[in-house]
């Protein structure tokens, strides 16, 4: 069982285990790699956690074969969904129940199935319960933010080799989205514009550090990246919350993230990477707190190779150094 705990110094929150045993680090990766070792392959239904709702072939039932992809419980949750928050101090500190939803999206029902090599209507299969999840979570007021994320090699954390992606919901806004909804509601209190729609408006101008772009969206490397060819998806239409879009930009996001990794693929071959997305936290609840998040928040994906892993100098300092400009990388990506 995990607990969260507040850093009062940074008011980060943080997911600790409080009944872990002796450091057991378990390598999920490499006993996935074992045949006949991987539970979310079609056929291993019943060994995984019952699914929460699934793309199937007509006729085909819940729990069993037949599927073209589906949404099941983390079977090794951080966050739990029931119970109640319990926020409660002890001495200087905060503390509350690890309460949320560990969901994993299995994209496909073959092992060794690539997201690049799935075809267009598998991922926008992918997107759609993307989409699907993040609404149905967004109904429950414990829960402040939802995040999608997938995590594909071992040195971007993941656990399954077997090509899948992930949501896990909070009951807190996460600090690196608060600081991003910070920002974004600053500019606007300044410029009374969207900084993304202005920051898409300028790469457009400007062209160099465009790679792709599709009918409803836009793919470029950020002015100032943290990881290099990290780059960034956005909506062309200005929209706070990714549950929001429209079916047929849906297809469209299906296009751009397929065509996206390929292009990844092509230029750094098996480097491992994370993509995010960044949507508008739960409004439901403080529906009043969020007085202009509809105008000034844009949600967005932004996609992290890991060529490089992090030194104690990004650590002490949050200061990162990238060996690719964003506009060579854009014009790798573009070529590719
Ligand atoms: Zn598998
Ligand atoms: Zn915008
Ligand atoms: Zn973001």
């Amino acid at each position: 069982m995990h607990e969260l705990r507040k850093d009062p110094l940074l008011n980060r929150w943080v997911a600790v285990q409080f009944d872990s045993k002796p450091p057991e680090y378990y390598n999920f990766e490499e006993e996935n790699e074992k045949e006949h070792s991987c539970i979310l392959c079609a056929g291993r239904e019943k060994e995984t956690p019952s699914e929460i709702t699934a793309i199937r072939n007509k006729g085909s039932q819940p729990n069993d074969s037949g599927w073209l992809a589906r949404v099941i419980p983390n079977p090794n949750p951080i966050l739990r969904i029931e119970g109640d928050l319990g926020r409660r101090g002890i001495g200087m500190y905060d503390k509350m129940n690890s309460i949320g939803a560990n969901e994993i999206i299995v994209e496909t029902p073959e092992h060794d199935k690539r997201p690049e090599d799935m075809g267009l209507e598998q991922m926008v299969r992918v997107v759609t319960l993307y989409k699907e999840r993040v609404a149905d979570l967004e109904k429950d007021s414990r829960l402040r933010y939802a995040l999608i994320y997938k995590n594909s090699g071992k040195e971007a954390g993941a656990v399954y080799t077997h090509s899948h992606s992930q949501i896990i919901a909070t009951p807190i806004i996460p600090m690196r989205v608060k600081d991003e909804l910070d920002g974004a509601k600053k500019y606007y209190a300044y410029k009374e514009r969207c900084i993304f729609c202005d920051m898409m408006r300028e790469e457009l101008r400007y062209g160099d550090r465009v790679i792709f772009e599709t009918k409803n969206f836009i793919a470029f490397c950020p002015y100032v990246p943290r990881f290099s060819f990290e780059f960034w998806i956005l909506p062309k239409r200005h929209s706070c919350a990714f549950q929001e879009i429209y079916a047929e930009e849906l297809e469209d996001f299906g296009l751009m993230i397929l065509s996206m990794i390929k292009k990844l693929r092509s230029v750094l071959k098996n480097t491992p990477y994370n993509y995010i997305i960044h949507t508008a936290p739960n409004r439901i609840p403080r529906r009043d707190h969020w007085h202009t998040l509809g105008e000034d928040f844009h949600w967005h994906v932004e996609v992290a190779p890991r060529l490089m892993r992090i030194s104690g100098f990004e650590w002490g300092t949050g200061f990162y150094v990238v060996t690719t400009s964003p506009e060579d990388a854009a014009k790798y990506l573009r070529e590719a």
